[in-house]
Formats: C-alpha cells, sequence, structure tokens
C-alpha cells in the first residue's frame, strides 16, 4: 500500500471507506516516523501539555519537535482550511488521526487559547489579512494569547465590562483592568473585550480587540492561588495604544463575538477531564479496601459512588462523541454549556473520589498518585473548572433560556 500522504488540502472529503483506510495506512506510517521516540511511554498530564509562544516552557524537551512535526503538516489543528495553515482535514479524517495518535500514546502536540477560542472567531468573523496573519501563527504555536474577558466588577455579568477604548483615529486608547486573565504573564498577546460606546445598551457598546502584550500601558500582576501555582494575572491598561486593524469585526459588534468565543471555550473545558492521564480509580479503590466475599468492593458506600461515576462516565463520552460527530464548523452553540457544566462537575467528582479512596494520604502536598498525578493541588484545581469559563449556574441558567427553552 502507498504510504505516501498527499499534500495539505489535496485530500478530497466524503470519499469511500477505502480512501480513509489508506489515509489511515499513512497517517500510522507518518507517526511512527515522526512522533519523538524519547516522548514515547512519557506521562502527559493537562498541565504538561505544550503551549509554544515566543519564550516556550517544553516541560518535556522533545515537546517543540513534536508541535513543529505535526505544524508542518497542519495537524496542530487538523480541520482548518489548508490555506490558512490547518490541516484541510475532514471530520472523518481528523478523528481517524487522533485515533492513530492514541494509539501510539501521542499526546496533543499543541494545546493554546489560539486554537480552541481565538481561530474559531478569527475564521468566522475575522477580516482576510487578520486571518492570513494570525492563523498559521496560532497552528505554529509561534504565540501564545490570553483572554482579557473578567474584571474585577464583571464576572458573570460580563456585559458590564468598564475598560474603555477611546476612539483616536487609526486607534484606540484604552484604559481599565482585566482580572483572573490565565497565564497573563507568560501570553504574548491578548484578545480583549473593551467598552467603545458608553451611550447604547452595555451590551451593544462592546468591541474584540487584539494587543501585544508588550505594548507600552500594559502591566500583567500574576495571583498567587490556594493550590500553590499562579496561572493568573490582574493586567492593568494605561494609554495602551490598540490599532483599528486590531479590532476583530465591526465596532460594538463584541459581544456577539465574545459569546461565539464563549461557547468554544466551554467545549474547550468539558473535554479538559477527559484529557486528563490518571490512575484508573477503580483498581486503586479494590487495592486500597480489597474485596468482600462475593468479590466486591469492600466499603459499599464507595462502591456505589464509584460505580455511579464510571456510569456517568462513559454516557459523558458518548454524549460528547455524539455532539462531536454532529456539531458543526460553527461548534455546539448552547449545547456547550451543557457539556461544560457536566463535564466539570464530573471532573470535581473525580477529583473527590481520589480523596476518597486515598484518604488523609491523598492531602499531603507533595503526595503522588502513581501516575505521577498531584493529588492535592488538582483536587483544589478542578474547583474552578465550574467556574472559568462561566459558572455551573450560569450553565443551567443558559440551558434553561436557550437549550430548553424554558
Ligand atoms: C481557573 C480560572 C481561570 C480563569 N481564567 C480567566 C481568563 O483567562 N480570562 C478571563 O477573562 N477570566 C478568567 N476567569 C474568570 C472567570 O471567567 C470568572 O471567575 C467567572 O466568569 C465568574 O465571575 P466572578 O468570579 O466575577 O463571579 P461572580 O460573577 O461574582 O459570581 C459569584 C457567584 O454568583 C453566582 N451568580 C452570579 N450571577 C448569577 C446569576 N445570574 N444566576 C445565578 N447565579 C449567579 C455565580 O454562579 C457564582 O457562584 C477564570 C476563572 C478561573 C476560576
Amino acid at each position: 500500500m502507498d504510504c505516501s500522504l498527499p499534500s495539505r488540502g489535496e485530500w478530497h472529503h466524503n470519499r469511500p471507506m477505502q480512501e480513509l483506510d489508506a489515509f489511515r495506512h499513512a497517517v500510522r506510517h507518518w507517526l511512527e516516523a515522526h512522533y519523538p521516540p524519547a516522548l514515547r511511554g512519557a506521562a502527559m498530564p493537562i498541565g504538561d501539555l505544550y503551549t509554544g509562544g515566543r519564550h516556550p516552557k517544553p516541560v518535556h524537551p522533545a515537546q517543540p519537535a513534536w508541535c513543529a512535526a505535526m505544524a508542518s503538516r497542519g495537524w496542530t489543528v487538523p480541520e482548518w482550511p489548508a490555506k490558512y495553515g490547518g490541516g484541510g482535514l475532514s471530520r472523518e479524517q481528523s478523528a481517524v488521526l487522533r485515533e492513530e495518535m492514541r494509539r501510539l500514546g501521542a499526546p496533543t502536540p499543541l494545546f493554546s487559547f489560539g486554537i480552541s477560542m481565538l481561530g474559531p472567531v478569527l475564521l468566522k468573523f475575522g477580516s482576510e489579512a487578520q486571518k492570513r496573519r494570525f492563523l498559521p501563527e496560532i497552528v505554529r504555536g509561534d504565540i501564545r494569547w490570553c483572554q482579557g474577558y473578567s474584571e474585577p466588577n464583571s464576572g458573570s455579568d460580563l456585559a458590564s465590562l468598564m475598560t474603555r477604548a477611546e476612539d483616536r483615529g487609526d486607534h484606540y486608547l484604552v484604559n481599565g483592568q482585566k482580572i483572573w486573565t490565565s497565564h497573563g504573564d507568560e501570553a504574548d498577546w491578548m484578545f480583549c473585550l473593551v467598552r467603545t460606546n458608553t451611550s447604547v445598551p452595555k451590551h451593544e457598546g462592546i468591541s474584540f480587540v487584539l494587543f501585544d502584550m508588550r505594548t507600552p500601558g500594559v502591566t500583567a500582576r500574576p495571583i498567587k492561588l490556594i493550590s500553590g501555582a499562579s496561572p493568573f494575572c490582574e493586567v492593568f491598561f494605561e494609554n495602551v495604544r490598540v490599532e483599528k486593524a486590531h479590532r476583530v469585526g465591526e465596532e460594538g459588534q463584541g459581544w456577539a463575538i465574545a459569546t461565539y468565543l464563549l461557547a468554544h471555550e466551554r467545549e474547550m473545558i468539558s473535554g479538559l477531564g477527559s484529557l486528563i492521564s490518571g490512575t484508573a480509580l477503580a483498581p486503586r479503590a479494590l487495592k486500597i479496601f480489597g474485596t468482600d466475599s462475593d468479590g466486591k468492593l469492600r466499603n459499599a458506600g464507595l462502591r456505589h459512588s464509584l460505580a455511579r461515576f464510571e456510569l456517568d462516565s462513559a454516557a459523558f463520552r458518548i454524549t460528547l462523541a455524539q455532539a462531536a460527530r454532529t456539531r458543526n464548523a460553527a461548534g455546539m452553540g448552547a449545547m456547550a454549556s451543557a457539556v461544560k457544566y457536566f463535564g466539570t462537575e464530573l471532573n470535581k467528582r473525580r477529583n473527590e473520589l481520589h480523596l476518597d479512596i486515598e484518604g488523609a494520604n491523598a492531602l499531603q502536598w507533595d503526595a503522588r498518585g502513581p501516575a505521577g498525578e498531584a493529588w492535592a493541588a488538582d483536587w483544589l484545581r478542578s474547583k474552578g473548572n465550574s467556574i472559568e469559563g462561566g459558572t455551573s449556574e450560569i450553565q443551567l441558567n443558559i440551558i434553561a433560556k436557550r437549550v430548553l427553552g424554558l
């Protein structure tokens, strides 16, 4: 069988099954040749995934090479159009690629807000110049993006945001403050919501802009968390010059763009739990508690919780797979709130169960699970899952209104 891969964009979609088999064969061959041997068998929890950027901090030295190899085919973002650096693959081909990566145990080569949040926005709302400039950079992981949405008095009520952007002809002058900006101190650029008009209803006066974090007047201050890490910042803007060419969409269109991006963010967050590599819960519980005379886990309460969790996880995986099959290029829309809500609550339960199984040992700060996971820090971090990207209560409001039509 011919194992060579055609150039990007040369695959034709909707071809018969044999074509997909040939594609699988070629992908397997290519991955075996390009997946760095040094990464094989390396545990890669979510926090260790490669995020790229101007000053990348790979957890494993082979990560940049793996990212570069995949980016050379556009496979860091397999379904984006080849003309913007993406893989140009169909949904079916992209699923084959993921399956073949899983077969090798290969981690996702690049994890970025550019891929999961900004890219879909640029594809829908960006100008041709913005697409040609920013999308290939995102595919390669050249710059790392952060999200400037929340403000000290605008979280759930995001539309009340106060950061002002004054019109100065060809540019805006931005003043104000953001908060909870994940990796604001490490990111290279920010996508940011600003108020461009104060004399219209709050949702209508918002615009969506992009700027380099090195622009004079931008200051990012890390906030230390209970988990010991400092993954997010307060970011201050003092007379920051933002070119109008870097406004995405029309002036005042920011709210529509912001909510479109949020649906993609929620979809991404909903899947994070399944990316986390950790110890399987049931075998660990059996090891610690042993079995009764029927061969069942000895602790009946834990047995019940584990069974419920495993069933809910299986149902969630099927729901996610179904949603992935039926979603269109614009994403899942309001359904993203349902998977975000369920996925993040499930991830919190998984962390609670870990603690139930391991007991007080797991609360020791340096305790590590058999797969190297940091139990206490992961448990604390999981609490943020149902807050970031919009809280669980806000997701329930959206589900009630926009999915159930209540
Ligand atoms: C780990 C993490 C990472 C984050 N990263 C970013 C980032 O990169 N960029 C960014 O901009 N932001 C980020 N955030 C901020 C996040 O988006 C906000 O924390 C979130 O939207 C909630 O806003 P708030 O904290 O102001 O809480 P509030 O809005 O003050 O909410 C407080 C409580 O009131 C409830 N509540 C509020 N309004 C309603 C309502 N209408 N109905 C029912 N209940 C309601 C909420 O559910 C919550 O329980 C991050 C947050 C976390 C935890």
